[in-house]
């Protein structure tokens, strides 16, 4: 199996954390840490990035960008029906997302699990089906409530260069249904967990894993190689605290994270 993401080291750097045994949905975060003077944010723009397809198993698909830092993606596809995690920066990814798992199958999407309230990685559920079920924690719902597309892109215009012409057309769509901390679904012989741990780089990072292939895509929680880790919300303690549940919980083996790998 292909490891994109060598999980001793999430294992390393959990190991000397506190609170290991601590029980899943600790208390909201109450603080959210400003980046210093002079911080540069990632540079995120999806204009030409291409998403390349890698079987990770049956049925289990990484989407890796062919950029440094823009957002991977991917699908699980069951017996009955497609789930996809993430929708990517806009309309345009979204539609690049739809097309490779339609190189592979012509099952349905039935579900869109989105890792968190970023525009980088909920900018094209506007373009999936209309009975695609969008899922995610309440947290990324109530983070987004009573914001339009516009406003959460001009939060996000450093990282995409200023260059605000890459949201054209993006609509602000929601989850259709959301979880306090777990959720599951069988896709038909192939059952998919998605899971709140805690705080970590925001305050709504979810995981996504698939047991039977112990593949877990870990979005902004985890990134890859060549990235440093934010703790934007909570702080370090509980960012490590969070790790250690995810590294408790699961017997992951390889990792897709939101961000850092290079596909190319
Ligand atoms: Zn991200």
């Amino acid at each position: 199996m292909t490891l994109l993401f060598a999980v001793p080291i999430l294992l390393a750097l959990v190991t000397s954390a506190e609170g290991q045994a601590q029980p899943p949905s600790p208390p909201a975060p109450q603080r959210q840490i400003a980046p210093p003077p002079g911080f540069l944010p990632p540079p995120l723009s999806p204009t030409g990035v291409v998403l390349e397809s890698r079987r990770l198993a049956e049925g289990v698909y990484a989407l890796l960008s062919n950029t440094p830092f823009a957002d991977n993606a991917g699908f699980v596809v069951g017996a009955d029906a497609v789930l996809v995690v993430d929708s990517h920066f806009n309309g345009e990814m979204g539609r690049q997302i739809i097309a490779a798992v339609r190189t592979v199958t012509d099952k349905p999407i039935r579900y869109l699990v989105n890792t968190n309230a970023f525009g980088d990685h909920i900018f094209g559920n506007y373009v999936f089906p209309k009975d695609t079920r969008i899922v995610a924690t309440r947290r990324i719902v109530e983070a987004l409530r009573g914001l339009t597309a516009q406003e959460v892109g001009r939060r996000m215009a450093a990282t995409v260069g200023n260059d605000l012409t890459v949201f054209d057309g993006v609509e602000l769509r929601l989850a259709d249904e959301t979880f306090e901390d777990e959720w599951s679904i069988d896709l038909g012989g192939r059952v998919v967990h998605v899971r709140y741990f805690g705080a970590g780089m925001s305050a709504n990072d979810t995981v996504v894993y698939v047991p039977d292939a112990r593949v877990a895509w870990t979005a902004n929680l985890v990134f890859g190689a060549g990235t440093i880790p934010w703790a934007q919300v909570g702080g370090v303690a509980a960012y490590r605290a969070t790790l250690a549940r995810l590294a408790a919980t699961w017997p992951i083996e390889t990792i897709v994270p939101g961000h850092g790998i290079d596909g190319r």
